[in-house]
C-alpha cells in the first residue's frame, strides 16, 4: 500500500482512518473475509487450512446463502469463488476484538444449545449466520 492509499484507507466497519485509530496493539489495516480461510482453504498459510468444507458442505451453504451473494453471479462455481474472495477492510480492533470474540450471553448459549442439537457443521454455521442477520435487522428497526 502506497501512502496515498494508506491516507484514503478507512475501516468498512467503524469509517476510522489510519491516522484516526492512532497507535493500536494490533496492525491497523487487516482484511476479514466473509468466510474463515480454515474452511475454504482460499489463502495457504500455516501449512494449510485444516478442515476445510467439503464439496457436500459448500452445496449447502451456497443454497442458503447464494441467493443473497447471486445477482452478481450467473453460477453457483461463481458464487462459490465470490464467497471465498469477499473480503472487507477493517481495523485490528473491529477484526480480531470485536468480531472474533464476540460476547456469548449465558441465554443465547441456552438458546443456541437448542438449535444446534443434531445439527451439522455447516447447518450451525448457518444458524449463526441467521442469528447474525436477524439481530443486525433488529438493530435496523
Ligand atoms: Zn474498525
Amino acid at each position: 500500500m502506497n501512502p496515498e492509499e494508506r491516507e484514503c484507507w478507512r475501516c468498512f466497519l467503524c469509517d476510522r482512518s489510519s491516522a484516526e485509530i492512532g497507535p493500536h496493539p494490533l496492525p491497523v489495516q487487516q482484511s476479514a473475509h466473509l468466510l474463515p480461510n480454515r474452511l475454504t482453504g482460499a489463502q495457504r498459510r500455516y501449512g494449510g487450512a485444516k478442515n476445510v468444507f467439503t464439496d457436500a458442505e459448500w452445496k449447502i451453504l451456497l443454497q442458503a446463502i447464494g441467493p443473497e451473494l447471486q445477482p452478481e453471479f450467473s453460477s453457483t462455481d461463481q458464487i462459490r469463488k465470490a464467497a471465498m474472495a469477499l473480503c472487507y477492510e477493517l481495523c485490528g480492533e473491529c477484526h480480531e476484538e470485536v468480531l472474533s470474540e464476540p460476547v456469548y450471553l449465558p441465554s443465547v448459549m441456552d438458546s443456541l444449545k437448542k438449535h444446534f442439537r443434531g445439527k451439522s457443521r455447516v447447518e450451525k454455521i448457518l444458524l449463526l449466520a441467521r442469528v447474525l442477520k436477524l439481530g443486525t435487522k433488529a438493530l435496523d428497526c
